[in-house]
């Protein structure tokens, strides 16, 4: 009796040092594993932390139409891949920011305005619908070594700017911006039908050494010239010198062309710009030996926000609240919701 309550006593003894030595690691493990994996999938190290938009963005969710799919996402992960797309990440954090609030301002404006996608999606990634959009894959492709600073960056400038719209008279504005203009902006009225209160000419300090191609010189021959202006005006006579086609220049006082006449038509510079295929209406032309040669200023309609201009106050120590109010005249720079864009799965 004895020997037995002995072996069963050990027998009770082992089983407990047993699961002790199961249990134990268990313990001083279990807690690691739930910091580390409990609330998301493990993290891909080159990958980064996966991106967490800012309380106001997180909550308005968007469709946006990718080629044929629609991706549904919230409104800063969706500002993250245009900013990545709409601006060159090596910019200044305060022009990034600005970057950020003015496509969020676009973006916002666009679904209280209808948007050009129905009951498809509120926005889509074609610049020239919308705005340009990459995803982060392809963005880190494109950056290279670079890449782990610029999205970091990127990301920074949607996250520091959440929720912040630029508004007139309580409401989202068509915050449009270009990349560089001749040293003035110009009004929207100058450039498209109507005029904007918020679009106005101001004064955009241009860094032109800094600006990748500020001064581009393109020429055209007589016959290439005739082609694709016939193509847009095909009432414009084009015969005799190659100097009398185009003459009475209308410049507006940030020396963009305002209106031109080409082979007796009149038409708006910034017209005569995307037919010919310059970089922006700021432009002077000269006849030689048959041919016509336009020497352009800047890149971009020149409305709204300079992106270069941008960049050049944020190097002098303007933040980007300044910058906006700035660039867009009459503004207020405020937290800003839409209403009925709710979170994932409250849909
Ligand atoms: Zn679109």
């Amino acid at each position: 009796m004895r020997r037995k309550s002995q072996v069963r006593q050990s027998v009770a003894v082992s089983a407990v040092l047993l699961a002790l030595l199961f249990i134990l690691p268990l313990l001083v493990v279990v807690p690691f594993r739930t910091a580390l994996f409990g609330r998301e999938s493990p993290v891909d190290e080159t990958e980064g932390e996966p991106f967490v938009s800012g309380d106001l963005d997180g909550e308005t969710v968007l469709r946006v139409l990718d080629g044929e799919s629609v991706l549904e996402m919230d409104l800063g992960e969706y500002l993250v891949g245009v900013v990545r797309a709409e601006m060159p990440a090596s910019f200044q954090m305060e022009a990034l920011k600005a970057q950020a609030v003015a496509a969020r301002t676009y973006t916002l404006y666009k679904i209280q305005t209808g948007g050009n996608h129905g009951d498809t999606a509120e926005i889509c990634t074609d610049s020239t619908c919308c705005q340009a959009y990459i995803a982060e894959e392809r963005a880190r492709a494109n950056w290279g070594e670079a890449a782990e600073e610029n999205e970091r960056k990127v990301e920074e400038a949607v996250t520091g700017t959440d929720g912040q719209v630029v508004l007139y008279g309580g409401v989202p504005i068509l915050a449009v911006f270009h990349s560089s203009s001749a040293g003035l902006t110009r009004a929207a009225g100058e450039v498209w039908l109507n005029d904007l209160p918020y679009l106005q000419a101001v004064t955009s300090p241009e860094d032109s050494d800094s600006i990748p191609n500020y001064y581009s010189r393109i020429e055209f021959t007589a016959e290439a010239f005739k082609q694709k202006v016939l193509a847009a005006y095909p009432e414009a006579d084009l015969s005799g010198s190659v100097s009398g086609w185009l003459r009475d220049a209308v410049v507006d006082g940030a020396g963009s062309v305002a209106a031109v006449s080409v082979g007796g038509v009149t038409v708006k510079g910034s017209s005569l710009r995307s037919t010919l295929g310059l970089r922006s209406a700021c432009f002077t032309w000269e006849a030689e030996d048959g041919k016509l040669v336009f020497f352009v200023t800047g890149y971009g309609h020149g409305v709204g926000m300079s992106q270069y201009g941008a960049n050049a106050m944020a190097a002098a120590g303007t933040d980007y609240r300044e910058i906006l109010t700035h660039y867009y005249s009459g503004v207020t720079v405020e937290p800003y919701q839409l209403a009925g864009f709710t979170k994932r799965g409250e849909m």
